[in-house]
This record gives C-alpha cells, sequence and structure tokens, in this order.
C-alpha cells in the first residue's frame, strides 16, 4: 500500500497503474513483424510537470520504439527548418477521419495532416530535400533534445518494417507523382522508417510531451528546441488529428493534444501544465494504446484538465 506520504499525484498514478493493469482488450500490432514481440503485460505511466518535476510508475524504463509519436516532433521541425509556407504548400492541417495508413488524399491530392502517414511522409521527404543524407541524424538528435537525452534506434524493428513497409512505400510514390516530395522515394521512406524505429521509454515521451506543453522548452535541460510558433501550430493539427479517426472522440473525452503510436505508446501535452507519456503495447482498432487512452481519460477527469473548461 502507499504510504500518504507519496505525493497525492504519485499515488494517483498508481492507482491508476493498479486499476488499469488487469484490462486485457486489444491486441500488440504485428503488421510489422518485430513489433508483434512486444510483452503485453508492459504498462507504464509517466508525467512530467513543467518545473521539472517526473512521475513514474510501473515500467517506464522499458524501450518501445516511438512510431506514429514521432510525427508532431518531425512537422514541428519542418516548420522550422523549412517555414511554415513551404510546409503548407504541401501538408493540409484538416483531420482526414481515416485511419493512420490510408492512403488517400485530399482534394489538392496533397496529405491531409502531418499526422497521418502520408502527412508525415510529406515532411519527412521536406526535411530529406533540405538536409540529404542527414536528414535522419537532424530528426534524431532534435527529438534527443525534446527529451533530454540521446536516443537510439531499433535496428530490429527499421529492418522489419523496411521489408514490410509496401503500404508507406505506396504513398510515397503517390506523393512524389503529386509533387508532394520531389525526392528519391527510397531514400525519404528511409528516413521515415528510421524515425518510425527511434526508442524511448514511457518517461521520455513524457518529457517530450511536456516540452511540448512548454513552448518548446524541454523542462529538465531548459533549451529551447523549437519556437512557440512551431508548438502551437503543431498541438493544433495533434488536437484535431492526433488520434487518427478517434480524433473528435478524443478532443470531446479527453480535451488534451496528443499522439499515438503502433508501438503502444501515447504522449499527451496539455500546454502550460504537463506532459504525460504511457507505454502499453495491446491496441484498439484504431492502433491507439487501449490502457493509454484509459490513464489519459481518467487523469483527465480526476485533475479536470479538459482544456476547453480552464480558468
Ligand atoms: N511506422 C508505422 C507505420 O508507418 C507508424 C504507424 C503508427 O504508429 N500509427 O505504419
Amino acid at each position: 500500500a502507499w504510504s500518504s506520504s507519496k505525493p497525492p499525484l504519485l499515488r494517483f498514478l498508481h492507482t491508476c497503474y493498479a486499476d488499469f493493469l488487469p484490462e486485457a482488450a486489444g491486441a500488440v500490432a504485428d503488421y510489422i513483424p518485430e513489433l508483434g514481440k512486444a510483452d503485453p503485460a508492459h504498462f507504464g505511466i509517466s508525467l512530467a510537470t513543467l518545473d521539472g518535476h517526473v512521475y513514474e510508475v510501473g515500467d517506464t524504463k522499458v524501450p518501445f520504439t516511438i512510431q506514429s509519436m514521432s510525427k508532431p516532433f518531425v512537422f514541428a521541425l519542418a516548420l522550422d527548418t523549412l517555414g511554415a509556407e513551404r510546409v503548407e504548400s504541401v501538408i493540409g492541417v484538416e483531420p482526414s477521419g481515416d485511419p493512420f495508413n490510408s492512403i488517400r488524399l485530399n482534394a489538392e491530392n496533397h496529405p491531409f495532416n502531418a499526422m497521418v502517414n502520408a502527412g508525415a511522409i510529406a515532411c519527412s521527404g521536406l526535411l530529406h530535400a533540405d538536409k540529404g543524407d542527414g536528414a535522419f541524424e537532424f530528426i534524431r538528435q532534435a527529438l534527443g533534445r525534446f527529451a533530454g537525452r540521446e536516443l537510439d534506434v531499433d535496428e530490429a524493428v527499421y529492418a522489419s518494417e523496411s521489408a514490410t513497409g509496401d503500404r508507406n512505400r505506396a504513398i510515397g510514390y503517390l506523393l512524389r507523382t503529386n509533387s508532394v516530395i520531389t525526392e528519391n522515394v527510397p531514400a525519404v521512406l528511409d528516413v521515415y522508417f528510421r524515425q518510425c524505429s527511434i526508442l524511448v521509454t514511457a518517461r521520455d515521451t513524457a518529457v517530450m510531451a511536456a516540452t511540448l506543453a512548454n513552448r518548446g522548452i524541454n523542462p529538465l535541460t531548459e533549451e529551447q528546441v523549437v519556437t512557440p510558433y512551431a508548438i502551437a501550430r503543431t498541438l493544433s493539427v495533434m488536437t484535431s488529428s492526433g488520434m487518427y479517426d478517434y480524433a473528435g472522440e478524443w478532443i470531446y473525452r479527453v480535451g488534451i493534444p496528443a499522439k499515438s503510436g503502433v508501438g503502444g505508446g501515447i504522449l499527451a501535452a496539455l500546454p502550460a501544465r504537463l506532459g504525460l507519456g504511457s507505454y502499453s503495447p495491446k491496441l484498439d482498432k484504431h492502433g491507439n494504446s487501449v490502457r493509454g487512452i484509459k490513464v489519459c481519460e481518467t487523469l483527465s477527469a480526476h485533475y479536470d484538465l479538459h482544456m476547453l473548461n480552464r480558468s
């Protein structure tokens, strides 16, 4: 039992952990074969506040691949590196209402937004056009600044996704025939597959989310990683599209900008308040972590965190 000397927030996270540990619903993603090896029992919750406190419960040090949670960070980097005009000329900011891997483009033959695969591949393409062969290293180092430590790649997951990623390749070619990307498609996909294979922990993702919530300043290192301008745009797209075809439901029920990944992570960033990172690899039909959703719903309700219910 938890003694009352524990901070109330930590006690609350322990209650969440215990309540949702028995949750059995969902399935580990296996369309990327290597992801199927994840331990479905793993469950970690971490919360970082903007004054630099990090609270952790459960498997918060277990590494897993960032997958689609890389998308908001790479979008923010693209905005700062290439300028909003360039990015907006080829990537929309409208929710798609489609699953993350949809091949459908908008009426202009552009990706709907940067949170679905098509938009994220377009972002990787923009950075590749600017940085050439250095694009992935540029992304890896920047994501490390969001996390406050150097991040590595899971080579096995990278190889597994690269070997089976034909749908994303098809999206890449579709983007090129519509001049959204002008680069060599395999080179762009290589950047995208590698960025999705970056290893993080629940703790890392809480700090990364807290950096989003803190106008781009990492609350632990105090480094300004991207501009407040890029952060506001990124949080906007996370709000409308971060949870794919569950995004409307999510913002209605939880009310915190968030992003999920098929590795089992969810990160949520409440501006001027906190960053949350959760890890539990069993996913629902939208590709969102089942336990992660429950943690966010419960936290939001308990602390009255809905972003449209502020005083
Ligand atoms: N790398 C995964 C893919 O492109 C990312 C998807 C996700 O996390 N939703 O399919």
